[in-house]
């Protein structure tokens, strides 16, 4: 049971349906729109379980919070980083450093945001200008960040215990981090869970950033 409402949604090639889940104040006022992402890659499940955790049970919240528990449905059933068309979504984005590239599990797609589940998110941060986005991946353990997030990120690093870094090492054409953060200058965050982490022990070292973003962000 998701004790959420269905904002939006999209089917993917597959004809798997990506969600937009929606949590508001019960009064309908908020100053703040946050949005959570899980499964931008197929192989990195861990971020859905997280959110449909949180939303499995009803909780009050202060700001407008969007969940997309999984961008990347046909990646997950498949097992794979990619989308259905072989295409790494973190690198489909129109940002001004896209490119073409090789078709490999990086391959950013033949055009920039070639993609339903790209072009879906291009819509959400246009219709609904979220003021803080978080995405959730694996397995490196780091708050990565883009665009003016480095408060946010140092809290996140504080509840979780994984150290912030600014800059994740290698260059990252096309990631939504560029078209967000720094382009749009959007507070962007790349959670990067562990890999095959013990949900339990997950859950507890995360669930206080539902509490941040709910309540105090
Ligand atoms: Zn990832």
């Amino acid at each position: 049971m998701i004790f959420a409402d269905i904002e939006s949604k999209i089917n993917t090639k597959n004809g798997n349906e990506v969600l937009l889940l929606k949590r508001e104040p019960v009064n309908g006022e908020y100053n703040k729109t946050i949005l959570v992402i899980g499964v931008f890659h197929g192989d990195e499940p861990d971020g859905e379980y997280l959110l449909n955790r949180y939303l499995s049970q009803k909780s009050e919240t202060k700001n407008r919070l969007l969940f997309i528990p999984c961008l990347n449905p046909d990646g997950k059933t498949a097992k794979t980083r990619t989308n259905a068309n072989g295409v790494d979504l973190n690198r489909n984005f129109p940002a001004k450093n896209w490119e073409k590239n090789d078709r490999d599990e990086y391959f950013g797609g033949e055009q920039p945001a070639s993609e339903v589940e790209t072009q879906f998110l291009v819509y959400i941060v246009e219709r609904y200008k979220p003021d803080l986005i978080i995405t959730l991946h694996e397995p490196y353990s780091v708050v990565n960040y883009d665009g003016p997030a480095k408060t946010e990120a140092e809290e996140i690093s504080r509840i979780t215990g994984y150290k912030v870094e600014e800059s994740i090492g290698y260059p990252t054409p096309g990631s939504f981090g560029s078209y967000c953060g720094i382009e749009r200058k959007i507070p962007t965050i790349t959670l990067e869970l562990p890999e095959n982490s013990d949900k339990e022990i997950l859950w507890d070292t995360c669930k206080g950033i539902f509490t941040y973003i709910a309540e105090r962000y």
